[in-house]
């Protein structure tokens, strides 16, 4: 008898495998990064070494990937949203526009430049709303839209980049996880002024930190390579405009020391040629554990649009109609039994997991009461890389099962 039919049978099933394994590093990155430790040249800039560098190789590729003039590597994703507003001009006490429904390094790079979250009402797909986007860039005044890709869901990038050109505002678009992600097959990143990818570990590209900005404005690129860190090696960089663009900005430009080291660009440059056969790896477990949690009870699966090209490495759904005290259940119920459910519920948060009203730095929002009933019912699972199809069955069986046991239990 498989673990399946042991459901039928009404015994409880278990997972016993880990969500959190990352993506693992291919032998020929692993050589490379150990033939650069046995030189000890780990930093980008070498005096003698010239031009060798790995993350300048890297800037070069990730840049020709995305079909981007310009590319800038980090130390992080979230400092790479950082230089990325920095270098758009920013300033000191702006407002920036984010979604409500994002990871705390996002408002958390617009508090690092100094400037104001302002959160923009999300919607049952986990995409920005159109609606009180347009109400937040008419009555905000606020010239940058931070927009996350959260969890890999595509609003529709055409009339969010519209929206930001009728109201005269920037977009900046937080790529942590679309690395291999499209709308109408432009990857995304590419839909305004600049796109910031994360190259840590639980994300498509793992060197355990890592960021890369893309843009193909040629003053962002060039302060965006001296805000990382550049001193005046500027030029060694990949994939980053001519020397007349650096005239003055090299001078009128801090240094804030975010660079990649050599061995993360090691790491990642192999990575680059993986992610179409990484994307079709993940998405064949993502809509097979989809397709099973469709017909299980007050679940609901987020709609994407057929326009949308995503990468499933993380799966979310809604627990719509259910109580709170049974939805704690349902969360314990599966945790129990090996498949841990990241709950943007919590009252006080825990993990990677907090929503906008923890972020108490960000000051006075506009009420959102659909976006806080929809936080309230996300829940959110990672989906490793290769996990086989018996698993994801399981985990499908378990989810199913810690339904069926929230339900069971008398009314308190
Ligand atoms: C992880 C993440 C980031 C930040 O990336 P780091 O490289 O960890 O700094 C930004 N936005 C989202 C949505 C993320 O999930």
């Amino acid at each position: 008898m498989n673990q399946i039919d042991t459901i039928e049978a009404g015994s409880r099933v278990r997972f016993e495998g880990d969500l959190s394994q990352p993506v693992p590093i291919p032998e020929a990155a692993i050589q490379r990064a150990v033939a650069i430790m046995r030189t000890g040249r780990l930093h980008r800039y070498d005096e003698t070494r010239g031009d060798q560098s790995e993350v300048a190789a890297l800037e070069a590729e990730f840049a020709g990937q995305l079909g981007r003039n310009y590319c800038v590597a980090l130390n992080s994703g979230g400092c790479a949203l950082f230089v990325a507003l920095k270098a758009a001009g920013v300033q000191p006490g702006d407002a920036v526009l984010t979604n409500a429904f994002t990871l705390a390094p996002v408002p958390g790079a617009i508090a690092h430049v100094g400037a104001r979250p302002l959160f923009v009402a999300t919607t049952a797909k986990l995409t920005i709303d159109l609606e009180h986007l347009e109400r937040q860039l008419a009555d905000s005044g606020a010239r940058v839209l931070m927009l996350s890709h959260m969890r890999g869901h595509l609003a529709d990038l055409d009339a969010v980049a519209n929206l930001c050109e009728q109201y005269g505002a920037q977009l900046i678009e937080d790529c942590a996880h679309t690395w291999g992600a499209a709308w109408r097959e432009r990857p995304t990143g590419t839909f305004g002024l600049a796109g910031c990818f994360s190259a840590q570990s639980f994300k498509h590209l793992n060197s355990g930190e890592g960021g890369l900005l893309v843009t193909d404005d040629a003053d962002l690129a060039a302060r965006a390579a001296m805000l990382s860190g550049s001193y005046m090696f500027y030029l060694r960089h990949g994939a980053v405009p001519p020397p007349e663009h650096f005239s003055e900005i090299r001078l009128d430009t801090p240094n804030c020391s975010m660079r990649m080291t050599e061995l993360a660009a090691a790491l990642l440059r192999p990575q680059l040629a993986l992610i179409e056969a990484w994307r079709d790896n993940w998405n064949q477990s993502h809509d097979r554990i989809a397709a099973v949690l469709r017909d299980v009870p007050h679940l609901s699966l987020p709609e994407r649009s057929a326009k949308e090209t995503y990468v499933g490495s993380s799966l979310q759904f809604l627990v719509t109609g259910l109580d709170r005290a049974r939805l704690i259940d349902f969360v314990a119920e599966s945790d129990a039994h090996g498949v841990h459910l990241k709950w943007f519920g919590r009252d006080d948060p825990v993990g990677f997991t907090s929503r906008y009203p923890h972020w108490r730095y960000a000051g006075d929002q506009v009420e959102m009461r659909e976006s806080d009933a929809i936080l309230q019912q996300i829940c959110d699972m990672r989906i490793p890389l290769g996990l086989p199809a018996d698993d994801c069955d399981l985990i499908a069986a378990v989810i199913g099962q810690a339904m069926r046991a929230a339900l069971a239990k008398p009314i308190p």
